[in-house]
């Protein structure tokens, strides 16, 4: 299924049977059952290798929609989609997550409801609910557990908060396993076996995908590198610990630096800024960009200190890709990037680097929903079959 999910066009059972590796009567036998079961199509016919011509095999939108929900720390991003991660409308808007997941969920669901009804689709047709939120989750209760930027929501339990509007199962994973998925499947990540995904943001995390699969680890934080601590007597973090590297490299901490350099020189760029009330992120990430040696040197930080820790995952799993993707990735631009790249060569042995690309996201903000999007389909195909 996994292989027809990820073809733009419908494929023969002989491709099948050469991707698999497995005999063709195998794969007669499971294309079967999935016909019979409604998740595949035959749909025309394809090319002819000298013997009798196959017929195409595409998955139908009436197998299955899915709900793919990305939540972040600043923002909702939802989306249906076919099984083959067609999206057939998607909305998202600024929000605190701070604001709990009542109003939240509650948000979500009116969103959700407002797609399906422009799509003139049915509640019911949705087989299947993929839900990313910004902190560690308990992958087999589904339940965000001490999150540090979500308060209200500690052991919260997100699956129930969509059965009432869905009969379906409902997966839930952090934002950053899941746009690791999305990259993967469908973005930077097609065809690579081991990779890192790292998201920029209001926090920072990775998500780790070995062999093809997400790694989570045991509980599910497998990847949290934003509380790896960085410095022994830096900031204290929102986990309670000090010196965490989202506590010296994330969206808040770039911000709190800029404050500090307004202050020690009221003449410069920084200081214009903060007088005329615009010493946020976005006005301090776009002077990074014009080139403002001050700020540049901020961001340039913040890309050391991710860079230095990513080079240690580097030698723990030697990734042949490392996806770098969030707010404040995509807003730095090239600085960024550079400084990262720059730290994780520097601090990795060759034969780790040799093949070892750093770029940004391919899929950009929208990693978030195609890998919820993903979650929920490969979900519930495993339940299925
Ligand atoms: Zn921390």
């Amino acid at each position: 299924m996994r292989y027809v999910r990820g073809r733009e066009h419908p494929v023969s059972r002989a491709q099948l049977t050469e991707h698999l590796g497995v005999s063709r009567s195998k794969v007669s036998l499971v294309v079967g059952q999935l016909v019979r079961a409604g998740l595949l199509v035959e749909d025309g016919l394809g090319e002819s290798d000298g013997g009798r011509r196959s017929s195409l095999l595409r998955i139908p939108r009436e197998a299955g929609l899915v709900a793919a929900v990305d939540l972040g720390a600043s923002s909702v991003d939802v989306a249906v989609t076919t099984l083959s991660g067609e999206v057939l409308g998607r909305i998202g808007e600024p929000a605190d997550i701070r604001d709990g997941p009542n109003r939240i969920l509650g948000r979500v669901a009116e969103l959700l409801a407002g797609i399906l009804d422009e799509q003139g689709v049915a509640a019911r047709e949705v087989i299947s609910v993929g839900v990313g939120v910004p902190g560690p989750v308990e992958y087999v209760s589904g339940r965000p557990t001490v999150p540090p930027l979500m308060p209200g929501w500690d052991l919260y339990p997100v699956r129930e908060a969509f059965a009432d509007g869905y009969d379906a199962p409902v997966f839930v994973d952090n934002d950053v396993n899941i746009m690791a998925l999305g990259e993967h499947r469908y973005g930077l990540g097609r065809g690579v076996e081991n990779m890192l995904f790292v998201k920029i943001g209001s926090g920072i995390g990775c998500g780790i995908v070995v062999g093809g699969r997400l790694y989570r680890g045991s509980q599910g934080y497998a990847g949290d590198i934003g509380h790896v601590q960085a410095a022994p007597n830096g900031p204290v973090c929102a986990c309670g610990n000090v010196g965490c590297v989202e506590a010296m490299a994330a969206a808040p901490a770039i911000v709190r630096e800029a404050e500090r350099l307004a202050g020690q020189d009221p003449g410069g760029a920084l200081a214009a800024l903060r007088e005329a009330g615009k010493l946020d992120l976005g006005s301090v990430l776009k002077a990074a960009t014009y080139g403002d040696t001050e700020v540049v040197g901020i961001v340039r930080r913040s890309g050391r200190i991710i860079g230095e820790t990513l080079a240690t995952l580097v030698c723990v799993l030697n990734p042949s890709l490392i996806a770098i993707g969030g707010g404040v990735a995509y807003a730095a631009g090239h600085t960024l990037l550079a400084e990262i790249r720059s730290a994780v060569y520097r601090r990795s042995l060759p034969l780790a680097t040799r093949n070892l690309p750093i770029d940004l996201s391919e899929l950009e903000d929208a990693a978030g929903v195609v890998g919820a999007s993903v979650l929920a389909t490969e979900g519930v195909l495993e339940v299925a079959s």
